[in-house]
């Protein structure tokens, strides 16, 4: 757009990237490619790197302040947030009806109800002032919740700016939710890096709401609707809920489309009835129905108890069950050794899907339920993708039934299992377990950690069951001449994957200890301890009080890595893998002792800021090594005052310390990095 100020086609690219969003995320109905929604955004990012002070907090851009926060503040609700009242029939539905009518006086007059598809996810609360998204919050407690203001912006279903609505503050209530399909991507990568599994969408969510990091919450795929406008007494508002609903859409904000206005609860019976069946077309997890007065005068008059209001319930629907033969229970063996029991169903069509196979969970919640191998069992699908197995129909059970015993040795490789004392899971120790050591390997070239491509499953196979390969180790040792000569090999893709092999050496140390596969250590866990030890040896030899002192390495995280390292087998790896060649440092940044063109000096931020937000001056102050700090003292090198500074910007005056305004404190980030 040559001749295009930049101003105009930032606001232009703006709106479409907003327009495009909204058709995406909310309506799921994009107009254009991924690829064209990628060239829109790039084209923004580089005109506003070459114009910062163009920058705006509510830009599309800005999603993602990249800075992990230190914790949640918890902030106090404008008004409380209640739960619902469960119903789980249609006579208590046809009850909840009766209390209403007799509540509004209006004896067999139909009540009118809005009926909306409860959202399995987590309560959020959302501030807009002069349409830009301020503030969201956590329910909490009801009364207070916690600030995710920082994750929030990082959903893409969440507009930053309403396209329209009203110019004072407004807080809407909704959910925070991820699909199914975010849900199985989320795990499956979980599984692959040893990290415990979510056992549904909701918890992953609540999960990922709770994540100090931003970037992280980015990736995860959260979603969002809304279905409550508050009120604050001071503006008027839609006089029914149906109103606020269509209001709120109206606005570009995300609000589920199935819902209904509907007269009298018959309607509402026949309702919850026709989702309760149709449930699983719907790409996010619903346990039922939300059943709403739609007059809002009406909804006064009606008030609430102390936990529930008395105008509203919520429909559950009944678990999708089904009844089958539990053929046998067998056991599959993961990359850390754990040996997990799982059922071999007769197969058998629940939820719209045919079920051959269900979770055991343990060998102690086997017990618990005593599910023997031959017995009718009821199995369930609730809130989880995978089906879980919930009881055996005693009725049934054959005579000669015998109680199920957990094998005391692996299954892949027979070694004897164990388990530590606060666990449930048996696990194989065995170093050299075929079935440890063919997952471990993918896991090894996986593209996240050491990227060797053309190191597949088939592949893997046969150089675990050929014994050529026995520990990562010996990887570095193939050659061209013993990979030709396996199954489907040619000559060309041997030379490649020798190549990659030889390439995978200069890997970053973060990368080496992700790939290692250690317990709980995920990526960004390896990658902050390859930050802050430098090298394979100082992780190794770090004592246990050194791991847990590096922010973001939990008890857990520490324990882990000190139990791999003290183990002689693991010492031996490493000592081969350098002997190979593998590189064993970092070239991440150090993380505190990265001296930056401000280093030794002290901000401190008063008042708001108007085209940043608080935490992107604090990244940015601190990228380039400068503190900031909470009070100003002698020593404060600047105090920058936002609009309506206090006390803090008198006491700098007072102390003769140079003040900055936030274009003075603009132009110093962009001097310095220049
Ligand atoms: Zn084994």
């Amino acid at each position: 757009m040559a001749g295009t100020p930049p101003k105009d086609r930032i606001r232009d690219l703006r709106d479409a990237i907003r327009h495009h969003e909204e058709r995406y995320y909310i309506h799921n109905a994009p107009e254009i490619s991924d690829e064209q929604f990628d060239r829109l955004l790039h084209e923004l990012e580089r005109i506003e790197a070459e114009h910062p002070e163009l920058v705006t907090g509510d830009s599309p851009t800005q999603r993602v302040a990249g800075r992990p926060v230190e914790g949640f503040a918890t902030v106090e609700h404008r008004t409380q947030m209640l739960s619902l009242d469960n119903t789980y029939s249609d006579d208590e539905l046809r009850a909840f009806d009766e209390r209403v009518r007799k509540g509004a006086g209006v004896g067999g007059d139909p009540i009118a109800y809005v009926a909306e598809i409860k959202i399995d996810g987590l309560s959020i609360a959302l501030t807009y002032d002069e349409g830009r998204l301020v503030r969201g919050a956590t329910r909490g407690d009801g009364v207070r919740g916690e600030d995710v203001t920082a994750n929030v912006r990082t959903i893409r279903a969440i507009p930053l700016a309403l396209r329209s609505g009203p110019p004072g503050p407004i807080e809407v209530r909704g959910e925070v939710y991820l699909s199914r399909a975010s849900f199985t991507r989320m795990n499956r990568e979980r599984e692959e890096s040893g990290e415990p599994l979510f056992a549904n969408p909701r918890n992953a969510a609540a999960g990922t709401m709770r994540n100090l990091a931003p970037a992280l919450v980015a990736s995860r795929g959260l979603s969002a609707f809304v279905y409550q406008l508050v009120g604050d007494g001071a503006r008027a508002m839609p006089p029914t809920h149906s109103d606020a609903l269509a209001a709120m859409q109206s606005w570009g904000l995300p609000v589920e489309p199935h819902w209904q206005r509907l007269d009298g609860i018959d309607k509402v019976v026949a309702f919850c009835r026709s989702w309760a069946e149709k449930r699983r077309t719907l790409e996010f997890g619903t346990d039922g129905v939300v059943i709403k007065v739609d007059d809002l005068a009406l909804r006064e008059r009606l008030g609430a108890t102390a936990k529930c209001p008395r105008w509203a319930t919520a429909f559950k629907f009944p678990p999708e069950q089904a009844h089958t033969k539990l053929l046998r229970i067998d056991v599959n063996v993961g990359r850390t050794g754990a040996n997990t029991p799982y059922a071999v169903l007769d197969p058998v069509l629940l939820a719209g899907s045919t079920i051959s196979m269900a979770t055991l969970h343990n060998a102690e919640d086997i017990a618990r339920k005593d599910l023997r191998e031959g017995d009718t069992v009821v199995i369930e699908k609730g809130g989880d993708v995978i089906p879980k197995v919930v009881a055996p129909v005693l009725s049934l059970r054959p005579p000669d039934s015998k109680p199920w015993e957990m094998p005391t040795t692996c299954k892949a490789c027979a070694s004897t299992l164990t388990r530590e004392d606060d666990e449930v899971i048996w696990r194989c120790v065995n170093e050299s377990c075929p079935a440890k050591l063919r997952r471990g390997l993918l896991h090894f070239a996986g593209r996240t950690a050491m990227n060797i491509e053309g190191l597949g499953e088939s592949l893997v196979e046969q150089l675990v069951e050929k014994a050529i390969v026995g520990d990562y180790a010996d990887l570095y040792r193939l050659t061209e001449a013993t990979l030709a000569r396996l199954d489907r090999m040619a000559e060309k893709s041997a030379s490649n994957l020798v190549a990659e092999i030889e390439k995978s050496k200069t890997s970053d140390l973060s990368r080496l200890i992700y790939a290692l596969g250690i317990r709980h250590v995920g990526e960004k866990a390896a990658a902050t301890l390859a930050r802050h030890f430098r090298t394979m040896q100082g992780v190794l030899k770090a004592p246990i009080e050194a791991l847990q002192s590096v922010r973001e390495v939990g008890p857990v995280v520490a324990r882990s890595v000190r139990m791999f390292a003290d183990e002689p087998r693991n010492r031996r790896l490493i000592d081969r893998l350098e002997k190979a060649g593998v590189n064993m440092t970092t070239s991440l940044p150090k993380p505190a002792e990265e001296p930056g063109p401000l280093a030794g000096k002290t901000f401190v931020l008063t008042g708001t800021l108007s085209a940043m937000t608080r935490e992107q001056a604090i990244e940015a102050i601190e990228r380039l090594g400068a503190r900031v700090t909470g009070s100003v003292t002698k020593k404060t090198s600047y105090v920058v005052a936002g609009a309506e500074a206090g006390s803090k910007l008198e006491k700098a005056r007072q102390l003769g310390i140079e003040t900055l305004d936030e274009a003075a404190l603009r132009a110093l980030i962009i001097k310095q990095h220049a």
